[in-house]
């Protein structure tokens, strides 16, 4: 399993179910191919019309299906071929790689996104008493909500733009994940988990070298801002 050299496409399955979690995000099911094996946090390429992309994987390890959290991006050239899928269309896709894995240590997971999706693979896994931050744009945006709600030690959807966090009360903080490790997370050291927007990875990389001496740092980033 080689980070820089993603295998080919290995595997092509059936799509089994297709559910939207939010108007814009939705998790794909495939059938699980005979013998293929994962650890929680890894991803796959998926080959569509002579493109590759990578996605997390989202289902667990002991689960029958093969489940991915996507976006629909309305311009993207592959997100939107996968989100017009329908139930009994195939998908050619690649073993799992990457080393975006759990390790033991007081575990802070920050997404922003569908950058929580390896932290569903790591809580389907059976892992828990972790913190997570979750920036979204909106409430609705929170998927996944409720299995963090009885997975996690402490879960906090970050609302920004700020207004809408202003009407709505418990879990929710009104900034950005980066505001929160700012301004609210006690000073400590931790294992940090970080993953999605380039950007939010930066920044949140300064903000861990000022404020969280001594903590380890893993990142997965989906995109960069300047890919727009
Ligand atoms: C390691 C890794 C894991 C990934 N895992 C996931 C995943 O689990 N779920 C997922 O939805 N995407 C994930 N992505 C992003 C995914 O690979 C594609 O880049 C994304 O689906 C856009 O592809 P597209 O062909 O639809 O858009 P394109 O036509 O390639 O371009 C659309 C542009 O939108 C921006 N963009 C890319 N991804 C996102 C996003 N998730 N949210 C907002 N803007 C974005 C970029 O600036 C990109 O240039 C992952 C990327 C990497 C590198």
């Amino acid at each position: 399993m080689d980070e820089k050299e993603p295998p080919s496409a290995a595997h092509e399955s059936v799509v089994v179910a297709k559910r939207w979690l939010s108007n814009r995000v939705f998790e794909l099911a495939l059938v699980k191919p005979a013998g293929f094996d994962f650890l929680p946090g890894q991803k796959v390429k998926v080959y569509i019309a002579g493109m590759a992309r990578e996605y997390t994987i989202v289902s667990g390890p002991g689960e029958e299906y093969l489940a991915l959290c996507i976006r629909h991006l309305a311009e993207g050239k592959v997100s939107s071929r996968l989100a017009a899928l329908q139930l009994g269309d195939i998908v050619a896709f690649s073993a799992a790689y990457g080393f975006f894995l759990h390790r033991p240590g007081r575990s802070v997971f920050v997404a922003t996104g569908t950058g929580v999706a390896p932290y569903v693979a790591f809580a389907r896994a059976g892992i828990r008493d972790f913190t997570l931050l979750h920036g979204v744009a909106a409430v609705s945006e929170l998927y996944y909500r409720h299995l963090f709600l009885t997975t996690a030690g402490v879960y906090i959807g970050c609302l920004a733009p700020v207004d809408e966090a202003a009407s709505v009360e418990g879990d929710i903080f009104a900034g950005r994940v980066t505001d929160y490790l700012r301004q609210e997370l006690v000073p400590g050291q931790y294992t940090f988990y970080l993953c999605g927007n380039g950007e939010m990875v930066g920044d949140a990389m300064k903000i861990i070298d000022n404020r969280f001496d001594g903590s380890r740092v893993f990142t997965e980033s989906f995109f960069d801002n300047d890919d727009r």
